[in-house]
């Protein structure tokens, strides 16, 4: 049953200096084409289609994992137009169903009113869309389970909604930091049979096949398994 979602708590960024390194990309992609802008629940097109909203703070860098799952830059980069930036923005995957990028989080800079419209309206399109199938949360590994996140993990258990947990940035971890917090994540979500977390590297496409495939199953692709 999903429940009504009502965000409380907003956190601001954290900077932290770590080492960077880099690993070789994998070749599959979602093909998605841009659909349609829509400011406000009432605005999404008719929920025929499963979709996978996409979720995340600010600067965890969501739109680079979008970009890295469609092998595209375009794809983030219609969510980044002016406009847009605090709009739910749709895409159609090839196949059938639809990614949703939702507006980021906890950006220091945005005014309280646009806070409160941003949350009027992720709070409607979470509690009301018929057609969400699961939920990709973009955490920064070097700051997981944020206030936020763990507020939006918890409605989506009580939801009974399925959930990716994204560690990116995992290129700046050494490997055994990311392992630790691998671990941690892991451990916090041990008891969610729905809830799958992936290291995930936007930069080196560290896990892309992983959550490609799992994302091709929650649409019901043939062949994925879903
Ligand atoms: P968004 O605000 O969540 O959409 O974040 P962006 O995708 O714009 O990314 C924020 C910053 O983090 C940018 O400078 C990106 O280049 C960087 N970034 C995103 N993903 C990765 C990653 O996997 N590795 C590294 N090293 N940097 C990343």
């Amino acid at each position: 049953m999903r429940i009504i979602y009502q965000l409380t708590q907003w956190d601001r960024p954290q900077l932290t200096r770590q080492q960077t390194s880099s690993k070789t990309a994998d070749g599959r992609r979602l093909h998605v084409e841009f659909l349609k802008t829509a400011p406000a629940l009432k605005d999404c097109p008719p929920p025929e289609q499963p979709e996978i909203a996409f979720a995340g703070r600010s600067n965890a860098g969501k739109s680079s994992v979008l970009n890295r799952l469609t092998g595209s830059r375009q794809t983030a980069k219609v969510s980044k137009t002016p406009g847009r930036t605090q709009a739910l923005n749709l895409f159609d995957v090839r196949g059938g169903g639809r990614l949703v990028d939702l507006p980021g989080y906890g950006y220091a800079k945005a005014s309280k009113a646009a806070q409160s419209v941003w949350q009027g309206n992720v709070n409607n399109y979470l509690s009301n869309r018929e057609s969400l199938a699961a939920l990709v949360l973009v955490m920064d590994i070097r700051h997981p389970l944020t206030a936020y996140d763990e507020e939006l993990l918890q409605w989506a258990f009580n939801s009974e909604l399925p959930v990716l947990a994204l560690l990116n940035k995992a290129d700046k971890l050494k490997h055994g930091q990311r392992q630790q917090t691998l671990l941690k994540v892991k451990k916090r979500l041990q008891t969610q049979p729905l809830a799958k977390v992936l290291l995930f590297s936007a930069q080196s496409g560290l896990g892309c096949d992983q959550a490609i495939s799992l994302i091709e199953s929650w649409l019901g692709h043939p062949g994925s398994g879903g």
